[in-house]
């Protein structure tokens, strides 16, 4: 038996949720709690500062948002009105801030809460004017916070009862650290404070002794595994034959919802551009977009507009994408805490998902260091050489046209004084690629 059909079902109220926000989970569809909110919100109802080791996709933001909000109920009932800039939730990402806000608002459309969002590329003014309105609830990246902090008149976050460091591995990471020192000198030291990360670094230990009392550790699963209900797959290839093994799998999984990863943002458009030329709904997203670009792909991905999206890490984390069929590692990540990063987008929520990796002779050793990671050893993804093949003549002319398409938009970009080395290296490694032989290197890997 699984721990989690040994555990008793719990329901929020049982965890101690008031009636309105039981209501309110009820209305966004939650009706059982995660593990990581069964672990944190009764410490955090008890008024204690927590550390959640938990990735996005566990429930994390609920974890931390329900208690803030029952905190600021009573507030409000003793007071008869909520107060502003209650809470401030520092993200590393501008698309996980306004995610974090968007279900803040969905949590609390009954009590009519108001929240703001301060993130880096976009205008500054727009944002003054938001805090002038006074929201109950703040999710900001901190640089912006920090700017706001120093240069918007009337804005200071005095009143501050809660603070969250959500994905605190990630914020350190981005070299965060000096901003989020200051942050922590311009707000009140009487608060709870609620640090949530994916995994537990020295930089973020250092962070927790500085600005956590007491705190209670809750974990939401072990540190690398990955989830029963997540197929996960290898397919060894040449890395020549890399995007007609892509299009085979895409085309025999149709009708699903796919996260394909690549290693470079270039790969990312080539990619997209390949796929489209076949007539598969795909669409780019990375870190090398402007904002809105991204927020504008990951809505199409969202609204099922398009069935596959490709992306580069930097979308791995952090991005809320709800049901997500099928991840394909079309290029193996180099860091092994990657790959359950990547795979944790999908087989969420007790669904089911497929993970598949698509291994070339270049990348058996980072391909083996996954598999020592997460403890188990991969089955072969059952794909005829031959049938995919059939696809072969296809594919190389949707890359050519695709690389055309690429070069003319970076030729003209490079005028301006960029360049495509990226792509052009992408190319090169896909031509200087060694003859394809199955059956032994694949015996060798699996040694
Ligand atoms: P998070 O890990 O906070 O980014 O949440 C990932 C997704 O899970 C979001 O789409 C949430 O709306 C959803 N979610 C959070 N808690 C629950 C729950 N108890 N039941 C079902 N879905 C949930």
């Amino acid at each position: 038996m699984t721990e989690i059909e040994e555990e008793e079902v719990k329901t929020f109220k049982s965890l101690g949720v008031c009636d309105e926000l039981v209501e309110a989970c009820d209305k966004m569809g939650w009706t059982t709690p995660s593990k990581i909110q069964v672990e944190a919100i009764p410490h955090a109802l008890e008024g204690k500062d927590l550390i959640g080791l938990a990735q996005t996709g566990s429930g994390k933001t609920g974890a931390f948002a329900l208690p803030i909000l029952q905190a600021l109920l009573e507030v409000a009932n003793e007071k008869g009105k909520p107060p502003a800039f209650f809470a401030v939730v520092l993200s590393p990402t501008r698309e996980l801030a306004i995610q974090i806000s968007e279900q803040f608002e969905a949590l609390g459309s009954g009590i009519g809460l108001k929240c703001a969002v301060v993130v880096g590329g976009v205008d500054m003014m727009a944002q003054a004017i938001a805090l002038a309105k006074r929201p109950h609830i703040l999710v900001g990246t901190p640089g912006r916070l920090l700017d706001h902090l120093s240069n918007t008149k009337g804005f200071s976050l005095h009143t501050l009862k809660f603070l969250v460091l959500d994905e605190a591995d990630r914020l350190l990471n981005m070299d965060f650290e000096k901003e989020i020192d200051e942050i922590l000198n311009a707000i009140p030291r009487e608060r709870r404070t609620y640090l949530f990360s994916a995994t537990m670094t020295k930089k973020v230990g250092k962070l927790q002794r500085a600005c956590l009392k007491n705190p209670v550790k809750v974990e939401a699963s072990s540190k690398y595994s990955t989830v029963d209900t997540l197929k996960q797959q290898y397919c060894f290839l040449p890395a020549k034959h890399k995007d007609c093994y892509l299009v085979y799998i895409l085309s025999e999984m149709s009708g699903s919802t796919s996260m394909v990863f690549t290693r470079t943002c270039e790969a990312t458009r080539l990619l997209a551009l390949i796929l489209r030329n076949l007539g598969l709904r795909a669409i780019p997203i990375s870190g090398q977009m402007s904002q809105s670009k991204r927020l504008g792909a990951l809505n199409k991905f969202k609204a099922g507009e398009c069935n596959i999206l490709i992306c580069t890490d930097v979308a791995s984390r952090g991005l809320d994408i709800p049901s997500v069929d099928m991840v394909i590692n079309y290029d193996i990540p180099t860091n092994s805490k990657d790959y359950i990063h990547r795979v944790g987008r999908t087989a969420r929520a007790g669904r089911s998902g497929v993970a598949i990796s698509l291994v070339n002779q270049y990348e058996v050793e980072w391909f083996l260091q996954i598999e020592k990671l997460i403890g188990k050893k991969l089955p072969e993804f059952p794909a005829q050489q031959e049938e995919v093949l059939l696809l072969l003549e296809r594919v190389t002319d949707a890359k050519r046209i695709s690389l055309m398409k690429i070069k003319d938009g970076t030729g003209r970009k490079r005028r301006r004084g960029e360049d495509d080395d990226e792509v052009d290296k992408h190319f090169k490694s896909l031509k200087d690629a060694k003859p394809y032989k199955k059956s032994r290197e694949g015996r060798k890997m699996r040694k």
